[in-house]
């Protein structure tokens, strides 16, 4: 894409790149390409599309709005997030060593410790919000890094650019998923990232209708290792679900906006509540990483709001259950607002032990803030806290 268009806004190369005129018709949207094959110019002779699988025009324009709002040289739209992050470990060799999170999403978390394992992938976990225990895990076999822009259901923020930094050193690659940050508020490849990756059925698709996962890293070598990795193996993102997510990302500016504006507030009022013990939300001055949170952030803080209420495993899926307009569901990032409690839902697969070092306790609430008004959230949550 030219230096042009990429000086255009986020808002705007959301919007246009990747939604170029279709010069056969003028339409301003462009057409669903269905078709699994291509003809061919000759035996032997290849077009720039051939078979759906290595490569279709429908995901090659999500893929190209990807990497310009990523700041990236390219990206690679897979069938689900779980499948962006299996090809980011297909990287990876028997014997090989991954340092990451403990404040993982719970499916990350059982890919690297039930699949990774059994080809020989060793895996530790550790505390991303503290550079030094990072660097002492790290060991000669340490080939990735792997942390979330915002941590879960903690939300704790990593110090991005620390971290690249540790493991260059040591000559590993870094990833993030930058699921809850989306790249409209934070973009980790301008921090020394070298893959971020997204879980586009949240809020890149935004409207709890489609599930897809994306990367985008800014060196070509690596960009061609993922996608040897993905067209070997063929997790792709089908047309309809690349249109879906094409089309969510053109509000995804308006809407995590908006968004984040509604979490402060709802943190901020939970923060007051008599019922609730602690509140969990980088956007609040009481979060450990604020300052850092305030420098890497730009326009929101994200709309997930976690919390720990004052009561027990029963009281707290209560609660969860008790809320009208908050479904009682897992997922996050779309259009209508979400409450689960961790412990039971979204990071049941966590062994005990692990829930209990990691700090996932029974009373935690993990709320994503959808785009209903303030005031009826506010509402809803208010009662069912007093149930
Ligand atoms: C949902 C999610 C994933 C997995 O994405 P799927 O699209 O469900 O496969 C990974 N990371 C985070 C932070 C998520 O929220």
């Amino acid at each position: 894409m030219s230096g042009r268009q990429q000086r255009d806004s986020f808002r705007t190369r959301a919007i246009h790149i990747g939604n170029e005129i279709d010069p056969a018709t003028g339409a301003v949207v462009p057409p669903i390409h269905v078709a699994s094959t291509f003809r061919q110019p000759g035996a032997g002779k290849w077009g720039e599309f051939d078979y759906s699988r290595s490569g279709n025009p429908t995901r090659t324009n999500l893929q190209n709005t990807l990497a310009s709002l990523e700041g990236g040289c390219g990206a690679l739209a897979f069938s689900s997030g779980m499948a962006a992050i299996h090809c980011v470990t297909m990287l990876l060799r028997s014997g090989d060593h991954v340092v990451a999170g403990c404040d993982l999403y719970g499916g990350a978390y059982r890919l690297l410790h039930k699949i990774c394992n059994r080809s020989g992938i060793g895996v530790s976990l550790v505390d991303m919000t503290d550079p030094d225990a990072v660097a002492a895990a790290m060991n000669d076999n340490t080939k990735l890094v792997w942390a979330e822009t915002i941590g879960n259901p903690r939300l704790t923020i990593p110090d991005l650019a620390a971290l690249a930094a540790i493991a260059h050193q040591r000559g590993a690659r870094i990833g993030v998923d930058n699921t809850f940050g989306t790249p409209a508020l934070i973009r980790p490849l301008e921090h020394g990232i070298d893959i971020v990756m997204h879980s586009a059925t949240k809020y890149l698709g935004g409207h709890s209708d489609c599930l897809g996962g994306t990367l985008a890293v800014s060196d070509q070598n690596l960009l061609d290792e993922l996608y040897f990795i993905q067209n070997s193996t063929g997790a792709v993102l089908d047309p309809m679900s690349c249109f879906l997510v094409a089309r969510g990302l053109k509000t995804l500016d308006l809407r995590i906006r908006a968004q984040s504006a509604s979490a402060l507030k709802i943190a901020e009022w939970l923060s007051t509540h008599s019922r609730v013990k602690e509140v969990l939300y980088p956007g609040l001055n009481s979060h450990p990483q604020h300052p850092l949170a305030s420098r890497l952030f730009g326009g929101g803080f994200g709309a997930m709001v976690t919390f720990e209420l004052d009561g027990s495993i029963d009281q707290t899926a209560k609660a969860c259950e008790a809320t009208r307009l908050f479904h009682l569901a897992v997922s996050l990032g779309a259009v209508e607002s979400l409450i689960e409690q961790p412990a039971t839902m979204s990071h049941a697969s966590y062994d005990a032990e692990d829930r209990a070092r990691f700090g996932i306790s029974d009373g935690l609430i993990r709320l994503s803030v959808g785009l209903e008004s303030f005031e009826d959230l506010q509402a809803d949550l208010d009662n069912a806290i007093r149930q």
